[in-house]
């Protein structure tokens, strides 16, 4: 198979919801298109009627071919677009499980924060109903429907311990060696950007005298430094330790909760 598939979406516009199941059930990426070719395509139809929508997802690749209906009840708290993009995820992760015999520990569950799902259904609900709503909503294992919600009670238990006092700071480094099929960050390839890591590098600095300043003026105090991406960890040495040091000297680091630097990707770490 090759490292595209072609989409063809009728009905609704959660493109980004099928390129992201898409993604992580057949490991490659998608072309758009309105006509639908032979082989390797994924055609994603949904119909909304008010309680309910009606998806129609047929796939063809790897020598198979299936086509599966399926009925979403909307769910009462999620707005029409987040029902939608259940419905999408759902639909072809349906059709995906049942040609290839093959199920994900997440389902269909694609966000980068699962324990964000059971932190929500933990203000109306039990543990272990939190957990069944998990498996039955998105088709999550018991597993890791479990470790989200343990997650999600382990950051309930810090909030309470570290109330917030002040402000948090996310610094983004939108770059990474390669680009992961799956990613919905802004993020981009050092391969090709890699000119401008160090005047992105210069322009932080900038921003980040600016808002120390603008800080200190209105009398804040910073409680969290988080560094993401992208990945922080593309900079090099030189480059990481000039950032780090411009922002001990522009920020009151004194007493902060929490300082992280991400460094998702083995390839990118030095001792
Ligand atoms: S390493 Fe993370 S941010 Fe970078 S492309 Fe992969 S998923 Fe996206």
């Amino acid at each position: 198979m090759s490292d595209k598939i072609f989409l063809k979406i009728e009905g609704h516009d959660r493109e980004t919801a099928v390129r992201e199941i898409i993604g992580i059930c057949l490991k490659c990426g998608v072309t758009i298109c309105e006509v639908l070719p032979e082989d390797e395509y994924v055609l994603s139809r949904a119909k909304d009627s008010g309680e309910k929508i009606a998806v129609t997802t047929e796939l063809c690749c790897l020598g198979k071919h299936g086509k599966k209906e399926y009925i979403h009840l909307k769910k009462q708290g999620k707005d029409d677009k987040q029902n939608m993009t259940d419905a999408v995820k759902l639909g072809f992760y349906y059709l995906f499980t049942e040609l290839f015999g093959r199920s994900l520990p997440w389902g269909a569950q694609t966000g980068i924060r699962p324990a964000l799902l059971a932190s929500k259904r933990f203000e109306e609900m039990s543990l272990k109903e939190t957990i069944c709503s998990l498996e039955e909503d998105f088709s999550i294992s018991h597993e890791k429907a479990e470790l989200a919600a343990e997650v999600a009670l382990n950051e309930a238990a810090l909030l309470k311990k570290y109330p917030r006092r002040g402000i948090s700071l996310y610094i983004g480094i939108p770059f990474c060696p390669t680009r992961c099929l799956y990613c919905s960050f802004v993020s981009l390839p050092l391969s090709k950007q890699k000119k401008n890591v160090e005047p992105y590098v210069d322009a932080l600095i900038k921003e980040a005298e600016y808002v120390g300043e603008l800080i200190k003026n209105e009398g804040e105090t910073v409680d969290s430094i988080y560094i993401g991406g992208g990945t922080p960890t593309s900079l090099d040495e030189k480059q990481l330790e000039k950032l780090l040091a411009a922002l001990e000297k522009a920020l009151n680091t004194e007493n902060i909760y929490e300082y992280t630097i991400e460094a998702g990707r083995a390839d990118t770490i030095t001792e």
